[in-house]
Formats: structure tokens, sequence, C-alpha cells
């Protein structure tokens, strides 16, 4: 018999750590359809008949956050054969309000509650038995980390799963129940006997989705909207809140009967440690040493180090391993093509369109693996929860959620395993928010940019620097601020419940994995896109029309590239920029931001750009003023980002609508900053045009009015 099992349970209840124990190699990752909220499916390593379905982390079943919806939806429509329950055995009381609704739903559920190493070494006491017959399914102690009661696990699921669905049981006081069997009995009673329950509680809560779903005509909501009415005035409290808190005396009921903490004030040892790391003057300075010394060792220098030696090395001229001397390559596929007497611009292509390109991606590589590394170690030992709740506080100010500092982070070093690292937020709507956001922090390829700038046109001032980091940190915030208050990103805030587990050291197989699956993914995809947009380039600069016909061209002012640099040069003319160069610099900058650079090297007349011959930036000067360089520079940080960071943020945010509206908000709002530095710029140089300086002045109040605007809600 094939037997399919929903693994259901809140955030952090260890579901991933039973996932893979239970699947061992024999999964899938994926994504939920049509969403980004990732979906892991796996067969029983022992059991092959077994589909586990690993559910998003969930603390209920309302319908305020896409985790819960797609849980829900998949529970009530897909209709597994049972439900696996992870509930942390260290907080049974939050962990059980999700069990009440899981049991609700007629299908088969069986409890294992989980961390039980950490239970039974607190000397805490559950009565399993008498727990069961409360909740009405059977309950099997578990610990997914040290892969012990897995096997029991297994077998009860298949048990029930054997015995079908069945009628939950009713617990709710009297009044409650009296107006849900009303319910019952007036809309639901012809659905089967084990879905009423669900569908009742829910019509009694007002669930939009379910009243939708059931399409009741308004006599049948009038009618059961008095019931409701009598038990809200009873209560005193709206229908919502009157389940919740049923469900809750209901587990203190239970709770009262079968558990005993061994003693209630004492500091486990994560308590201790907690004392220090989360301490309120402590926290932050800690948590900088922590991050310095990560981004040290990735970006900085061991992922530097295999990152030069795969661009240089690998994907360069060669490389020296264990006193060998090895080709890089492009050198080895040149000399092949010279051999096979490929024609001249098939090798170009080849050479400096796709290993070039798709080469220059996976010198990423090395230093995405090590990062993922430490970010994997991070949140297995349950240090990265520490973080995010540390600063959660301050970045929910900006509509940020404490989480996605990770990839602010570690976009510094390159947007796309910044853009990558967003994954590690649970919540589908702070994740759109990072992701949208991340790439605003200027990456290393940004730097040569940044130091273009001042050097040809502010004469190396220290300050420009680090006013690109100013800048892109206040576009974070102020975007943070702006889409905070529009309808998709409104509605419930994901109250920051989050359960801070016990500090311990991660298995490396799991730390190990995590990286895997995150990196290769990146070597996957981010390669095809690359490959792609690097064809495309070539094309665009290696073909020119002459005499009316599309013909191959040495000079790039002939190229298509060009005509296309013409083309948009009018739309940057209010930036100051509106010269072909300019713009060819930033279409290539979207190819790699590093381009932007070497793009005027070429297009500047001096194709080596060395700080030295200064030639390139007497040339810079010829084309732009300080202030439309400045603008120029603020344009380029905050535009899109590169391909592959595009790429990054397609995959993450997985619909095409989502990505679309990324991109354009980051052109648009580069547009707009680049506007006003220009505008408002030369009021100080005096040629300042006074219709530029209206236009600047509209854009600034409008964001300013998006900015104390209130918020939009959803329906
Ligand atoms: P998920 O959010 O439900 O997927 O939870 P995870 O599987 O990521 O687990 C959260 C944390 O709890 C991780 O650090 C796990 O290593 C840890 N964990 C999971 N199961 C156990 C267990 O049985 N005992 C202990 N001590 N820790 C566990
Ligand atoms: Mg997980």
């Amino acid at each position: 018999m094939n037997i399919k099992v929903a693994l259901a349970g809140n955030p952090n209840s260890g579901k991933t750590t039973l996932f893979n124990a239970l699947t061992g190699s024999n999964q899938f990752v994926g994504n939920w359809p049509g969403v980004t909220v990732e979906k892991k499916e796996g067969k029983v390593k022992k059991n092959p008949d077994i589909t586990v379905v690993d559910l998003p982390g969930i603390y209920s079943l309302s319908p305020y956050t896409l985790e819960e919806v797609v849980a829900r939806k998949y529970l009530v429509e897909e209709k597994p054969d049972a439900i696996l329950n992870l509930v942390d055995g260290t907080n049974l009381e939050r962990n059980l309000y999700l069990t009440t609704q899981l049991t609700e739903l007629g299908i088969p559920v069986v409890i294992a509650i989980n961390m039980m190493d950490v239970v039974r070494k607190s000397g805490d006491k559950i009565d399993i038995e008498k727990l069961s017959i409360h909740m009405g399914c059977p309950i099997v102690e578990i610990s997914a980390l040290k892969e012990t009661g897995l096997d029991e696990a297994v077998e009860q699921v298949k048990r029930v799963a054997a015995k079908g669905r069945k009628i939950p049981q009713h617990n709710f006081s009297g009044e409650v129940e009296h107006a849900l069997a009303h319910i019952e009995e007036a809309v639901v009673h012809e659905l089967p006997d084990e879905e009423q329950r669900w569908y009742a509680v829910k019509l009694f809560e007002r669930d939009g989705r379910v009243i939708e779903k059931l399409s009741l005509n308004s006599d049948i909501i009038s009618h059961i909207e008095k019931d409701i009415i009598h038990v809200e005035e009873e209560y005193d409290d709206d229908s919502e809140s009157i389940i919740i808190n049923e469900r809750y005396n209901y587990i203190a009921r239970c709770l009262a009967d079968c558990y005993k903490k061994k003693n209630k004030n004492g500091l486990t040892p994560s308590d201790k440690i907690d004392r220090v790391l989360t301490n309120r003057f402590l926290a932050l300075p800690i948590f900088a040493v922590v991050i310095f010394f990560i981004y040290y060792i990735s970006v900085s220098t061991v992922g530097t180090w295999m990152t030069d030696f795969m661009n240089d090395g690998v994907f360069g001229e060669g490389f020296t391993l264990f006193g060998k001397d090895f080709l890089g390559i492009p050198v080895i596929i040149e000399q092949l093509l010279v051999r096979l007497n490929c024609a001249p611009w098939l090798r170009s292509l080849i050479l400096d369109g796709i290993v070039g390109g798709v080469g220059s991606v996976l010198g990423f590589v090395p230093q995405i693996f090590v990062l993922f590394f430490f970010l994997a170690f991070l949140e297995g030992c349950g240090y990265m929860s520490r973080i995010a709740f540390v600063l959660d506080k301050l970045f929910r100010k900006f509509g940020l959620s404490g989480k996605s500092f990770i990839p602010m982070l570690v976009g510094t070093g390159c947007s796309v395993p910044g853009i990558m690292a967003s994954r590690t937020i649970e919540s589908d709507r702070d994740r759109k928010m990072a992701v949208i956001t991340t790439s605003f922090i200027p990456c290393s390829a940004k730097i040569p940019v940044i130091g273009l700038i001042a050097g040809a046109l502010f004469g190396k001032a220290a300050w420009v620097a680090p006013s690109a980091y100013f800048i892109g940190i206040t576009a974070v915030m102020v975007s943070g601020l702006m889409l905070k208050k529009t309808a998709a990103f409104s509605g419930a805030e994901a109250p920051f419940v989050m359960e801070l587990p016990p500090y311990h050291l991660p298995p490396m197989r799991n730390v190990l994995r995590s990286m895997w699956e995150r990196g290769w993914s990146f070597v996957k995809k981010a390669g095809t896109v690359i490959l792609l947009s690097m064809v495309i380039l070539w094309f665009l600069q290696s073909f020119g029309f002459e005499n009316g016909r599309l013909v191959m061209t040495e000079d790039i002012n002939k190229s298509v590239l060009s005509f296309i640099g013409n083309l948009f040069a009018w739309m940057f003319r209010p930036l100051g920029f509106g010269n072909w160069q300019s713009v060819v610099a930033t279409l290539t900058g979207l190819i790699a931001k590093e381009n932007v650079v070497s793009t005027f090297g070429v297009l500047l007349g001096n194709s080596e750009v060395s700080e030295a011959g200064n030639e390139i930036w007497q040339a810079m000067r010829g084309i732009f003023t300080p202030v439309s360089g400045y603008s120029f520079l603020v344009f380029n940080l905050l535009c899109a980002p590169c391909v592959a960071a595009m790429g990054a943020i397609r995959r993450e945010m997985n619909s095409l609508k989502w990505s679309a509206f990324a991109i354009i908000y980051q052109c648009v709002f580069a547009y707009a900053v680049s506007l006003m530095v220009y505008q408002f710029g030369s009021l100080f140089t005096g040629n300042a045009d006074i219709i530029g300086v209206i236009a600047a002045a509209a854009v600034l109040g409008y964001m300013l009015f998006l900015l104390v605007r209130p918020a939009k809600t959803k329906k």
C-alpha cells in the first residue's frame, strides 16, 4: 500500500531534521506550486511505500501567512493518508495548539514528540498514554537528531493510515460546541462525517476562504451568523479569539493532567548561554564579531583565495597544483578550437562569450559554498534564530525581518549568495522584502565602479566610498518603509514567535547537505542564465550595421550595442548622463557590475584601465561633471543588479510577476534617487534646469508621501 504522510509542525520543531533522517538522500526539493515556499518530498528509506511531504513550518492553520495557506490547502485538498505532527517536547503548550487544529481535519494523526533527548535530560515527565487519550491519537516519543523512536513513528503512521479517516473528538466548552453543532447541522451535514468539524470551526471563525469555497448563500450565512453572534455576546469576544482561547484552555487542562516539569525556574545550559549571547548589551557586539569572522573567512580569505584560484587559474591562464602546472580551461578550449580549425567568430563566441562569462560566475562557487557552510552551521546550532531575534525589533520598524540582516550582510560580498541567503527567512513576505532590497547594498563588484567615479571626478575623495554604503543602507530602509504600506506587504504581521532551540553542535552531514543543496542550485541555474545572456551580449557587441547591413565589426562604436546605447540615451539625460557610453556601461553592468569600469576602458579609447594611466580619468571628465558622475554612480548602485543576481531573484521569488516587480522597482527607485541627486546637485553648481528641479521636487514629495501615508490593508 502506498501511503502519503504529511509532516506538520511549528517552525523549528525539527521537521527538516526528521525529514532528512527518514528519507536520507531519497528526496526531492522544490517549491510549492506557484509560491516560493520550499517543498520537500521523499520516500522513507526503510519503507519506500511511504512518501513523506515536509509542510512549511506553521503555528496555526489560520489563513494569514502564505505558509499557513500552503499547508492548509495541501491538507484539506490533497488529503494525505496521515499526518505526522511533530511536536517540540520542550514547548508542548505552543506546539499542541497546532495539534488541536490538525486533529480536527479528520485525517489520521500521529503525534511525534520530538527533542525527547532534551526533555529527558531536563527531567521533565510527559505521560504519553494519558496525553494520547486526550488528543485522540497515538503518540510516540522521538529524537529526530539522535534518530531514536523513528521506526515506531513510521509503524504508527502505517497503522493509522490503514485504519482510515476518523471523526474528530469534540472538546470545546458548552456554548461553543452548541454553536458548532448548529453550524454542522445547517451547512456542512452533506460533507463526509470526518470533515464536518473542520468546516464548522472555520465557519464559526468566519474564515473567508472557507466561506468562499463552500459558496454559501446569504441566507445560510445570516442563519449561522446568529449562532456566532450569540456566543460572541456570551463571551464578550470575537469568534476567532474565542476559538483560540478554547484551544489553549483545552491544552492547559490536558497538560495539567499529564505533564510534570521538574524544576520550573531552573536554567538549562542553553538559558545560561543565552544570558550572554542575547544579553541586552552584549548581543550586538558579539554578533558583530561572529559575523565579521564568517565574512572574513568566506569572502575575504578562504573564499577569495579560492575564487581567485578559479577565476585566474581554472578559468584563466592556468594554475599550479601540487607542484604540477595545469592549463586553464579557456586555454585548453582555445587550443582545441584552433586544432579543429574553428571559424574565428565561433571561437570568439565560445571563448569570450561562453567560457569567459560562465567561468566568471562559476568562479563564485567556492565563496558560495564556504559561506553556506557557515550559514548552515549557524542555523543548525541555534545561533541564527538568536541573531534574528535580537535584530528583529530594530528591523521591524523598517518593515524588514530580523533575518533579512544575513542576506544584506552576505550581499556586501556578492548579491547572488545574498539573495539566496534569504531562503533562511521562513515568512514569505519578509523573504520577498529581503530579495527586493538586498542588492541595494554595494557588492564587491561595485567597488571598482565607486573607485572609478571617486578617482576620476572627485580626486579620490575619501567620502565617496562610505557614502555609497550609506546610500545602499538608506535605500533598504526607505524601501522597507514604503513597501510595508502597500497592500501586497500588508496584512497581519507574522508575529515573531520563534522557538529558540537549545544550542547544540549540528551533525556535520546536515550542515554539508544544506550547503550542498543551496550551492548546487547556484551552479545549475545561475549558470544557465549567464550562459544565455553572455551569448546575447557577445552578438550585440560583435555585430554592427554597415551600409545598412548587419555585419561583424571590430569597431564597438558601430556595434549594435552602441546603437542600443544611443537608443536609450535620452532616458538618462534628466539624470545627467545622456551619452551612449554611460548607457552601454550601465547595460553591460547588468551582465556583471565589473563591466561598468571595463566598458569605459574600452569605449573611452584605452583598453587598459590602470589607475596610474590617468587617461581614462581624463576622458571621464570629458563626459561627466562631478554631479552627473555621482548621479551615474548612484544609478548603477541601486538599479537592477547583474544578471546572475537577477537570476537569483527569479529563483527565490519563483514567480515571474514578483521578479519583474522587484527589478522594475529597483530601476524606478534608482532613477528617482539619481534624478534628485543630479537636479538638486546642479542647484549648487549653478547650472540648474528649472523643469528638472521641479520634477525632482515632485519625486521627492511623492516619496515622502509614500513614506508617511497610512498603510493599506488587504481586504
Ligand atoms: P524545522 O524548522 O521544523 O525544519 O526544524 P529543524 O529540523 O531545522 O530543527 C530545528 C533545530 O532543532 C535544529 O537545530 C535541529 O538540529 C534541532 N533538533 C531537531 N530535532 C532535535 C532533537 O530531537 N533533539 C535536539 N536536541 N535537537 C533537535
Ligand atoms: Mg525546516
